[in-house]
């Protein structure tokens, strides 16, 4: 079987969750684009301030750096015989750039409603400390504390209400077209994202 996947879905929809989640399950890479620019952000690189500039105003970079980074990091061994990507391709350029170089199992797309996403992203934190990350109204987390470590929660830097509506303003310009472009390959397994975590993810496996 083709394990070769990319995790569709407005920000918020639960993309990361779920990626983790069937990376574990089926024992292949998971491969965020935003944790690689993130990471790039924080070590003060070239590229890495590029990145955080566009970043927390909420645009995506520039397809031809995206790609660059994209290719480098799927000719590591760890990606040769599956991976699961999170958040690229984001433009009908980037996925037809990639199509040129791989040939996917399933893009899955998981749905959710713009104003619940906001709702959502929100309310997401992240711990430094343990690299936990948590959703203080599905968590129920009222005082900013880690449950894990009770280190204090941060959120992350392009988590904004300005920013948060820029990006879901440039997902639904620029990226929602790519489900049409997926669906008509076939390849396409749309999921409601608007469940909880553990019903979401028992939908996506019996979709693939
Ligand atoms: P994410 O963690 O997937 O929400 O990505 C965080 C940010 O990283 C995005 O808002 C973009 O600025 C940038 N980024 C991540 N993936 C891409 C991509 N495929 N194309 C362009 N920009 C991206």
């Amino acid at each position: 079987m083709n394990q070769k996947f990319v995790m569709l879905g407005i920000p918020g929809a639960g993309k990361g969750t779920q990626a983790k989640k069937l990376s574990d399950k089926l024992g292949i890479v998971h491969i965020s684009t935003g944790d690689i620019f993130r990471n790039a952000a924080k070590d003060g690189s070239e590229l890495g301030k590029k990145a955080h500039k566009i970043m927390t105003a909420g645009n995506l970079l520039p397809d031809e750096i995206v790609i660059g980074i994209v290719k480098e990091r799927l000719s590591k061994k760890d990606a040769f015989d599956g991976y699961i990507l999170d958040g690229f391709p984001r433009t009908l350029n980037q996925a037809q750039e990639f199509d040129k170089i791989e040939d996917l199992g399933a893009v899955i797309s998981l749905t959710l409603e713009a104003d619940e996403a906001v709702n959502r992203i929100e309310g997401r934190r992240s711990c430094g400390s343990c690299n936990g990350h948590f959703n203080v109204y599905l968590d129920k987390i009222e005082t900013n504390k880690c449950p894990v470590c009770n280190e204090e929660l941060t959120l992350r830097s392009d988590d904004t209400k300005d920013t948060i509506k820029v990006r879901i303003e440039n997902y639904i310009k620029q990226t929602a077209p790519l489900e049409d472009y997926y669906s008509s390959k076939g390849i396409l397994k749309e999921i409601n994202g608007n469940q909880s975590v553990e019903d979401v993810y028992k939908d996506m496996l019996a979709a693939l």
